[in-house]
């Protein structure tokens, strides 16, 4: 019997959810046949609320990390970096440096560096200066280099103007959105409280109750994650409704077929 080779993939978002709601999918995906897969936050989400404080919120963040990583039944680390201050320094970079070379992942999944939050695009350009940096060995000497350089993707975001993204890996994700919803849900201090109050949400905010919130955030999640097989649908299966995009990150190293067939073919078809 041909063995597949059971592949590391490390997605770096600038705070807890980020990559829930990008990667949550293919996350997912990837550990039904078997795939390591390893969250890193970049931050450590305590600037997202409006009650509580910072070291109350980051505690209550790190315990819905554990409920996400649950949910996914993943690995899951966070950066002792504070929320909203996220810079693509030099120590920054070095601490990243090093989270990579001791995963030692084949697969690597960020923000771009066109986003609105400056986390995000510290975040995608610290991972960028990774690119290459990761495989020089006198750079950061004490950490030995990964074995393969790693591939760099993209994930989707809805920013056009400066850069449209432009999907090279398309994921199939119907049969897994509602466990995706699952995962982002965990992020009770979010979905249910800072994001109402900052965005405005009116329906969740004065809902009466937690199950009449769920039912809403569960259909406007819903609608969210169908953005991309509505911008790209010739780039979809046919009848897909729900998919997850990355766009390839020529800093790093070719997406092999192997590494494509892992994330985008769903087992049994
Ligand atoms: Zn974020």
């Amino acid at each position: 019997m041909h063995l597949v080779e059971q592949y590391r993939f490390m997605m770096i978002g600038a705070h807890p959810d980020d990559m829930e709601l990008r990667c949550g999918g293919l996350a997912l995906r990837l550990r039904q046949k078997g795939h390591r897969v390893l969250f890193l936050s970049m931050t450590d989400g305590g600037a997202g609320h409006h009650r509580m404080t910072r070291t109350e919120l980051v505690r209550r963040r790190s315990e819905e990390v554990q409920a996400a990583a649950r949910t996914l039944d993943i690995e899951y680390r966070i950066m002792p970096i504070a929320d909203g201050r996220l810079e693509p320094s030099l120590d920054a970079r070095d601490m990243l440096i090093r989270e990579i070379r001791q995963y030692a992942p084949h697969v690597i999944m960020t923000h771009r560096i066109v986003d609105y939050h400056p986390d995000h695009r510290a975040c995608g350009q610290l991972v960028m200066d990774c690119a290459y940096m990761v495989n020089v060995p006198l750079y950061c000497p004490a950490v030995p280099c990964p074995p393969q350089p790693p591939v760099f993707l993209s994930v989707w975001d809805r920013f056009s103007r400066r850069d449209p993204f432009s999907p090279d890996v398309v994921v199939p994700i119907d049969d897994l959105v509602e466990r995706k919803i699952d995962a982002a849900l965990c992020h009770v201090s979010q979905f249910y409280e800072w994001l109402p109050h900052v965005e405005g949400w009116k329906d969740v905010g004065e809902a009466p109750s937690f199950a009449e919130k769920t039912a809403l955030l569960r259909a406007q999640l819903r609608s969210r994650f169908s953005a991309e097989a509505r911008l790209y649908p010739e780039r979809m299966p046919a009848g897909c409704r729900y998919a997850e995009t990355f766009e390839w990150n020529e800093y790093g190293a070719a997406l092999t077929g192997e590494l494509r067939r892992a994330m985008t073919e769903i087992p049994g078809e």
